[in-house]
C-alpha cells in the first residue's frame, strides 16, 4: 500500500521546514513562498521521511493518505 501527501496551502506559513528536510518531495512557490508538492504518491524509499516531514510541520499543513492498489 502506497501513501499520498496532500498539504493544505490556506495552513501553510512558509516556514520551509519541508523544503529544506526532503526537497525531493516538497518544493517551495517562487510566487508566494508556501509548500508546492513535487511528488504527491513518494515511494516506499522516503515513507519514514516524509512522515518526519509531516510531524515537523509547525502548522499541520501536511496530512498523509493511505492509497489503496485499485486507487492506482
Ligand atoms: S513545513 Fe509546513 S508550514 Fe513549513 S513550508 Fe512545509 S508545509 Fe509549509
Amino acid at each position: 500500500m502506497s501513501m499520498e501527501i496532500r498539504v493544505d496551502r490556506e495552513r501553510c506559513a512558509g516556514s520551509s521546514l519541508c523544503m529544506s528536510y526532503l526537497p525531493a518531495v516538497f518544493d517551495q512557490s517562487d510566487d508566494d513562498g508556501k509548500v508546492l508538492l513535487r511528488t504527491p504518491v513518494p515511494g516506499a524509499d522516503v515513507a519514514e521521511a516524509v512522515k518526519g516531514a509531516a510531524a515537523r510541520c509547525p502548522t499541520g499543513a501536511i496530512t498523509l493518505h493511505a492509497r489503496d492498489a485499485q486507487d492506482a
